[in-house]
């Protein structure tokens, strides 16, 4: 048993817990960090997602756009240090839809996110010809979105996708990244300016007169310091009650699958692309007969809600779709490994087909498709916590939800200034745990979707 003392400690060695550490030790100079996690680094949540990112979020207010354009910036900069070594793309999002009545709610869409800070919008046939996006890359790009708004065009643009689809809302400060690259480069920078990466659960946290004293390890040692810093990922809420606090997260288990396409359906250059409307899976006679006489699989005949995507990803000279559609989401308590329905494979496969038809080919392949994925922990509103909680000298980075990766360096930059007083942006307010006292707040939240901005 040893017994050390360390100016802060952080539990959880996660995308945000190395974000953190990061924006202290090496852009905010505090060197005496330790960083305790009882796994490998980021391997819990965030090795599990499709890495993209989007500056499109939605209010109230412009609080979301802002934070992830500053954490895209911070991204930007770490690219152009690192000559990109974590292979941070922008072929942007792409939205499509086969209903003309979405149109209208597109265009809508495009105004609002743009007023809120996004970029401007620009209609196609229009004033400007349409740019495609390159596949590698980042610099020169246009931000904002672009629409597509004849089906010619739609066509012209991605031939592989439905003849029915009308129109496109390609939104373009958005892509991809390398997550694992880009975490272990930032974790290698922050232990070479100092910070010690414990390989250890923490148990308990001493607190005396309301304040943090030491953090207590399975293996029995123990850490005394003045300032915690809570970045557990899904078990944020079992280690606020370490030191007191409630803090108000619930967990969603979001499963992802990997296709191989081995038929070369899809061209490998191709941006995010995301289905906007309801979809009925595509299955023959003799599918729907059997699929209808049992009580367990007729809601596979059910209308499904809107949201099928997926992104490419090169694995050697294997194409990965990498593809998501959260169609049945429930609050639940993590479980560690987590186990996925073995029909959502095929259900994605059926759901992606309906964008892209040649997909087909793969109808009966949902065995091979390799599924995972992780819990995705949520506030009530769908924003994160990041900063000071009632006990002083205790903090918390999480509830980062889908977007952790995307959001992980405004994040820890802002968690570094907590801690260090350095300068708050706007948005830091928003963000606090404090935010829940506010009655107007409050308010607000009684029309909050919990699904908001949540793709
Ligand atoms: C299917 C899926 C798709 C996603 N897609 C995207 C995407 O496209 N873009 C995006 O930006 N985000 C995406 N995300 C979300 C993103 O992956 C998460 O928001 C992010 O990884 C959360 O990071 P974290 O550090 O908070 O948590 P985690 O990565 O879970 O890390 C928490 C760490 O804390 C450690 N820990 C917990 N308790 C203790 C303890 N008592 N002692 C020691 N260590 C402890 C754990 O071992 C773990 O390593 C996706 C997530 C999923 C599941």
């Amino acid at each position: 048993m040893k017994d050390i003392s360390s100016e802060v400690v952080i539990c959880g060695a996660g995308m945000a817990g190395i974000a953190a550490a990061y924006h202290l030790a090496v852009r905010g100079g505090v060197k005496d960090i330790v960083l305790v996690d009882e796994r490998e680094p980021l391997t819990l949540t965030s090795n599990k997602g499709t890495e993209a990112y989007r500056n499109w979020w939605p209010g109230p207010g412009d609080t979301m756009v802002r934070f992830v354009n500053r954490s895209i910036d911070l991204l930007d900069e770490l690219a152009r240090e690192t000559d990109n070594c974590f292979q941070m793309n922008r072929r942007g999002y792409v939205f499509l839809t086969a209903d003309e009545r979405q149109i209208p709610v597109m265009k809508e869409n495009a105004a609002e996110t743009s007023a809120l800070g996004a970029g401007p919008v620009r209609e196609h046939p229009g004033s400007t010809p349409y740019t495609p996006s390159p596949s590698e890359g980042f610099e020169g790009l246009p931000t904002g979105v672009d629409l597509l708004l004849s089906p010619e065009l739609v066509r012209e643009q991605f031939p592989f996708v439905t003849e029915d689809a009308v129109a496109a809302l390609h939104v373009r400060r958005a892509g991809w990244l390398g997550a694992q690259k880009l975490g272990k480069w930032l974790l290698a920078e922050a232990q070479r300016a100092g910070v010690r990466l414990v390989r250890d659960r923490v148990t308990d946290v001493t607190i005396t007169d309301n304040r943090v004293g030491q953090v207590h390890l399975r293996s029995g040692d123990c850490i005394k310091t003045d300032t915690f810093v809570i970045a557990a990922g899904p078990y944020l809420k079992e280690v606020g009650a370490m030191v007191g606090v409630d803090i108000p997260v619930f967990n969603e288990l979001h499963g992802k699958i990997a296709l191989r396409d081995e038929l070369g359906i899809v061209p490998t250059d191709t941006p995010l692309l995301f289905w906007s409307d309801p979809i009925e899976l595509p299955w023959t006679d003799a599918e729907r007969e059997k699929l209808a006489a049992d009580d367990e699989t007729r809601w596979l005949l059910d209308e499904f809600p809107a949201g099928v995507h997926f992104r490419s990803r090169m694995d050697g000279d294997t194409h990965l779709l990498l593809a998501i559609w959260t169609y049945d989401i429930e609050p639940c308590p993590p479980v560690w490994p987590p186990t996925f329905d073995p029909d959502y494979p095929e259900i994605l496969i059926r759901g992606l087909a309906r964008m892209i038809p040649g997909l087909s080919a793969y109808f009966g392949h949902g065995d091979r498709a390799y599924a995972d994925g992780g819990y995705y922990c949520k506030t009530r509103e769908n924003r994160p916590l990041i900063g000071p909680l009632p006990v002083e000298g205790t903090y918390v980075i999480g509830g980062l939800s889908g977007y952790g990766i995307m959001t992980s360096q405004a994040a820890g930059d802002l968690l570094a200034a907590h801690i260090t007083g350095g300068e708050l942006p706007e948005y830091a307010a928003a963000f606090l745990l404090s935010r829940y006292e506010d009655p107007t707040y409050q308010t607000l939240l009684e029309d909050w979707d919990v699904t908001s901005g949540q793709l």
